[in-house]
């Protein structure tokens, strides 16, 4: 493989419900800096059906072009199709990195690229980087607990790739003059071709969790007691306008859902406030939360971990602290 041939960055922009991926603008804020330092331009990757009108909407957050698969056959995510327009693209255009957010849809899109082109994923990234002279990316993310970041190189294969937790990187401030070219790809891929097809979909009647996307989390563990003990972090929550969070052991007892757990084997989250109650501070824990803007935790232990990873401690017991911030905040 001759790794010169390939040039450029690229964002796979993911496109839910007609709306544009909210990581997917934050990929395209890394991939910008990134292709600055190397040189070279930031393209954004577009498949869907009806997508063309939002094609232009990346420009203002640093792409510099954009192709676009608009086809009926893109209707509904399907693994197949979507590689498809991926591979094509990529064999077509060649570029030396393609970056995906880490959602449901770019993990399985991600994986199923890479596995066809023979290259290396380093998956679930919170820090990227790029050597200007060789091209080369660097995908570091958390390994062995969160004990150490491990750098992931692709030395000798292209693309190089990556899936990017949501909420790690920031998108840039919309720069309203900036434009781009949108370049319109075409590809001949029927339904006989791909053995998927999507027959229902049926949404959840649950609000789903958006743990990834919420300014303000409050947080339970295990010293909350019970589940009628935790009902006070749902109380406080819902007062203040927050998304309720737990560690794993809360989830483990059996007092919330796995969908609200944060950390390693739960969501990553960088709220602009994150409140750590009754909750010890153990490192699974705190890979998850720990780039939060302002961490408040409240525990009875005076040497709990957690005050060694927070912005404000309160030492006590949750259930006298709680009821003093709701008055404090005017809340019942
Ligand atoms: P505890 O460690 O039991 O802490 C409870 C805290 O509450 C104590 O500090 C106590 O002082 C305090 N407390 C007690 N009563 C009160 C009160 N009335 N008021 C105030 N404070 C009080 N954990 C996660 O959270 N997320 C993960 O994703 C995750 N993944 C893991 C993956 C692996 C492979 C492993 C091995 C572990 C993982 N864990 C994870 C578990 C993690 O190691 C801890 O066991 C867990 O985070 C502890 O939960 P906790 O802090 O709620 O409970």
């Amino acid at each position: 493989m001759n790794l010169d041939e390939y040039r450029g960055i690229w964002v796979y922009v993911e496109v839910r419900d007609g709306q544009i991926a909210p990581v997917s603008l934050e990929l395209l804020g890394a991939g910008r800096q990134m292709a600055d330092k190397r040189g070279v331009p930031l393209a954004g990757l577009m498949i869907g059906e009806g997508v063309l009108p939002l094609a232009e909407s990346i420009f203002p957050y640093g792409a510099d072009q954009i192709y676009v698969y608009d086809n009926r056959i893109f209707n509904d995510y399907r693994t197949e199709s979507y590689m498809r327009a991926v591979i094509e693209c990529a064999l077509k255009h060649k570029p030396e990195i393609i970056l995906y957010g880490a959602t449901s849809t770019g993990k399985d899109l991600a994986s199923a690229v890479a596995t066809d082109l023979e290259t290396g994923l380093t998956a679930d990234t919170t820090m990227l980087d790029v050597n200007a002279e060789t091209g080369l990316l660097e995908a570091s993310r958390p390994a062995f607990g969160g004990n150490i970041m491990a750098t992931i190189l692709c030395k000798k294969h292209r693309p190089q790739m990556a899936t990017v937790r949501p909420k790690v990187m920031k998108a840039l401030e919309p720069d309203q003059s900036r434009t781009g070219e949108v370049i319109e790809e075409q590809i001949s891929l029927s339904e006989e071709d791909i053995r998927t097809k999507v027959l229902k979909i049926v949404r959840e009647t649950k609000e789903k969790v958006r743990l990834d996307e919420a300014d303000v989390i409050i947080a339970g563990g295990k010293g909350l007691g019970s589940k009628e003990g935790f009902s006070l972090i749902h109380r406080f929550a819902a007062k203040i306008g927050a998304t309720v969070g737990a560690s794993r052991d809360a989830v483990e007892a059996g007092w919330i859902e796995h969908e609200h757990q944060v950390g390693q084997t739960g969501v990553t989250v960088t709220p602009k406030v994150y409140f750590a109650i009754g909750i010890s501070g153990a490192i699974q824990h705190l890979v998850g939360m720990r780039n939060s803007g302002l961490i408040i935790a409240i525990n009875k232990d005076p040497d709990a971990l957690i005050f060694q990873s927070c912005h404000y401690g309160i030492v006590g017991d949750a259930f006298e602290i709680i009821p003093m911030l709701m008055e404090a905040f005017q809340v019942e």
